[in-house]
C-alpha cells in the first residue's frame, strides 16, 4: 500500500462521478450523506485528513475532525464553506478557478439572449404546432439592440462574459470594489451608479455577506422599465421579494436567472411570470467542464498530499496553502 492509500479522504454528499473515481484510487474513500458531525463515524474522525465536497461545510463540521487538512472545494464560488473559520483552524480550502470561466460565460449569453428574445418562448409555440399557416410568434418586444451593458463583478467570469457582450457591440461597463487593470470598460464606484448608468446589468458577483441583497429595489428601479437583469452568480446576492415585484409592476421588463437565493426552491411566484427565464444552476453545467472541475478537485489534493502545497487556495486560505 502507499502512503496515500493509508490516507483518509472524506466525501460527504454528492461528488462528481470522475473525481470520486479518482480519489478512490489514490485514497482510502469515506463516504457520508452530508457534512453532519452526527454522521461521523467515531472511530474514523481523528483520521480524516481531506474532505472532497460541493456542499456546504460550516465551523462545527471543520471543528469535529481534529487532523483536517484540506477542503477541497468542487466550485468557484465557495461560499459554502467557511473558509475563515477553516484558515484560523490551518486548514486550507481550495476551490475549482479558471476550468469552468468560459462556460458560465457562454450560459450567461445565451440565457441573456433567451430572455431578451423570448426563444424558449418561441421553440415552445413550435413545439405546441402552433405555427401554423399565418400565425407568427409575435415579435419580441425587447431587443439586444442598442442597450448598455453593466457586469456586477468584473472578475474571471465576469471578463469573459463582458467580451463575448462586447463582441455583439454592445457597451459594457462594471462596477467592482476595485478598478480593474487594463480594460477599457467603464468603471462605476457603486452598484446603483453603474445600474443608473446601463438598462441591462448581469450579476457575476461572489455570495459574500457584502454582496447579501445588494441588487435591490433602488438598484432595480435605476435599470428602467426597458431593464433586464441576469444572475448567473449567486441568488443571495438579490433581493428576491424586490426583484419579484419589480417584475410584476413593470419596474424592469424581464430577467433571467441561473441562481437563486434558496436553491434548489424557486419562489413561484417567479415561475407564474411570462417575463422571467429560469436555470436550474447549471452555469459550468456540461460534461466536459465539470470533469475539468472534479479533476482539479483531486489535483489540489494530490498535490497537498504530496508536496504539500494546495494547487488553487482561496484567498482567506493563501498564508495556510503550503510551498505553493
Ligand atoms: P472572481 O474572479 O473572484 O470575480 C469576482 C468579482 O466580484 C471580482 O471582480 C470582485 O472584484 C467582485 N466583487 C467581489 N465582492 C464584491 C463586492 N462586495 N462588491 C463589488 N464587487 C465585488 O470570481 P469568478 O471566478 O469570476 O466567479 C464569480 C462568481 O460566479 C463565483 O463566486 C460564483 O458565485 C459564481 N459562479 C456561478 C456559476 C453558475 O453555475 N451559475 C458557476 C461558476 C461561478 P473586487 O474584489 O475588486 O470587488
Amino acid at each position: 500500500m502507499t502512503e496515500a492509500q493509508h490516507t483518509t479522504i472524506l466525501i460527504p454528499g454528492w461528488m462528481n462521478d470522475h473525481t470520486a473515481e479518482r480519489l478512490d484510487k489514490t485514497y482510502r474513500v469515506l463516504r457520508i450523506d452530508s457534512a453532519d458531525a452526527a454522521l461521523l463515524p467515531a472511530r474514523e474522525v481523528a483520521k480524516i485528513r481531506g474532505i472532497a465536497s460541493a456542499g456546504r461545510i460550516d465551523s462545527r463540521f471543520i471543528d469535529a475532525l481534529p487532523a483536517l487538512e484540506i477542503i477541497a472545494h468542487y466550485g468557484v464560488g465557495y461560499d459554502a464553506v467557511d473558509s475563515r473559520h477553516a484558515a484560523a483552524r490551518g486548514v486550507v480550502v481550495t476551490n475549482t478557478p479558471d476550468v469552468l470561466t468560459e462556460e458560465v460565460a457562454d450560459t450567461a449569453l445565451g440565457l441573456l439572449i433567451n430572455t431578451v428574445r423570448e426563444l424558449p418562448k418561441a421553440e415552445a409555440f413550435v413545439r405546441a404546432g402552433k405555427w401554423v399557416g399565418d400565425d407568427e410568434y409575435p415579435p419580441s418586444r425587447l431587443t439586444l439592440r442598442e442597450r448598455k451593458v453593466g457586469i456586477f463583478g468584473l472578475g474571471r467570469i465576469g471578463l469573459a462574459v463582458a467580451r463575448r457582450v462586447e463582441a455583439f457591440g454592445l457597451p459594457v461597463s462594471y462596477h467592482n470594489r476595485s478598478r480593474v487593470e487594463g480594460v477599457s470598460y467603464a468603471y462605476h464606484a457603486s452598484l446603483l451608479e453603474l445600474a443608473e448608468a446601463v438598462d441591462t446589468l448581469i450579476s457575476v458577483a461572489p455570495g459574500t455577506p457584502a454582496t447579501d441583497k445588494a441588487v435591490n429595489r433602488e438598484v432595480l428601479a435605476a435599470l428602467g422599465s426597458d431593464g433586464v437583469f441576469i444572475n448567473i452568480g449567486r441568488g443571495s446576492t438579490v433581493d428576491e421579494e424586490a426583484l419579484i415585484a419589480a417584475l410584476v409592476d413593470g419596474t424592469i421588463a424581464a430577467a433571467g436567472l441561473d441562481v437563486f437565493a434558496s436553491e434548489p426552491d424557486v419562489p413561484q411566484a417567479l415561475l407564474d411570470l411570462p417575463n422571467v427565464c429560469v436555470l436550474p444552476h447549471l452555469g459550468a453545467a456540461s460534461v466536459h467542464t465539470r470533469r475539468a472541475m472534479g479533476n482539479l478537485v483531486a489535483d489540489n489534493l494530490d498535490q497537498w498530499f504530496r508536496v504539500g502545497a494546495a494547487k488553487t487556495p482561496v484567498p482567506e486560505c493563501v498564508a495556510v496553502a503550503g510551498r505553493g
